[in-house]
C-alpha cells in the first residue's frame, strides 16, 4: 500500500496520517523527519542538505529525491509506505514517480485533502491559545469558562497573531500553487481521491478508507 497524503495547514492531515499509519501499519515518511534523521546521523545527504539550509537556501531536489529514495529502499517499506510533504513541486512528483517505479514500489493512491475555506477559517480566527500552559480553546467550539483566562492555570489567553483571514488566505493560495501541477501530474495517472476534510473526524478517515481498501 503506496499512499501519498497531501493537504493544507489545517486540514487534519497529521491526524489522519496517525490513523492510517495505525490501521495498515506501513511507516509514516514525513521529509522534516527525514532530514533530521539524517542530519542527526551525519548521512553524506544530510550533512549536504544542512549545508544549505543554514544558509537559508532550498534543498536541491536531487538531494531530497535521493533521501526519499533510500528511504523508501528500507526493508520496513516492503508493505508499503505514507509519504508526507512530499511531492511539492511537479519536478519532484516526476523524479518521485519514476523511482518508485524503479525501485518496484510505485506510487499507488494520493489522498488529497480538501478543506471548505470558510469552516477553516472559523476555526482558525476563533483559536485562543494560553501563554502559560500551551491549552488550546475556541471562542465558539470550546471556550473557556471566564472570557480570555485559561481554565487550567488561570493565566492569559491570546491569539497567535498569524491566526487571521488575510494570513490563512495567503497560506491557502501558496498551497494550492505549490501543489497545483502535482495534483494535476498524479490525476492524469488516475491516482488522487478527493476527501472532504471538513467533515468529522471520523467521515473524513472512511473515506480515506473507501480509497485504500480498493488498493
Ligand atoms: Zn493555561
Amino acid at each position: 500500500m503506496n499512499i501519498l497524503i497531501m493537504g493544507p495547514a489545517g486540514s487534519g492531515k497529521g491526524t489522519m496520517s496517525a490513523k492510517i499509519v495505525d490501521k495498515y501499519q506501513i511507516p509514516h515518511i514525513s521529509t522534516g523527519d527525514m532530514f533530521r534523521e539524517n542530519i542527526s546521523n551525519g548521512t553524506f545527504l544530510g550533512l549536504t542538505a544542512k549545508k544549505y539550509m543554514d544558509q537559508g537556501l532550498l534543498v536541491p531536489d536531487e538531494i531530497t529525491i535521493q533521501m526519499v529514495e533510500k528511504r523508501l529502499l528500507k526493508a520496513d517499506c516492503r508493505i508499503g509506505y505514507l509519504l508526507d510533504g512530499f511531492p511539492r513541486t511537479l519536478a519532484q512528483a516526476k523524479a518521485l514517480d519514476e523511482i518508485t517505479k524503479n525501485i518496484g514500489r510505485p506510487v499507488e493512491s494520493v489522498i488529497n485533502l480538501t478543506i471548505d475555506f470558510d469552516q477553516l477559517a472559523q476555526r482558525i480566527t476563533g483559536r485562543r491559545l494560553c501563554k502559560g500552559c500551551d491549552s488550546i480553546y475556541h471562542i465558539k467550539n470550546n471556550p473557556s469558562k471566564v472570557s480570555n483566562i485559561c481554565d487550567v492555570c488561570g493565566s492569559q489567553l491570546y491569539q497567535r497573531s498569524d491566526d487571521t483571514v488575510e494570513q490563512l488566505t495567503v497560506r491557502i493560495e501558496e498551497y494550492e500553487r505549490s501543489t497545483k501541477l502535482v495534483l494535476e501530474y498524479f490525476s492524469s495517472e488516475g491516482l488522487v481521491f478527493d476527501v472532504n476534510a471538513s467533515q468529522a473526524m471520523n467521515d473524513v478517515f472512511n473515506d480515506i478508507d473507501k480509497a485504500l481498501v480498493k488498493i
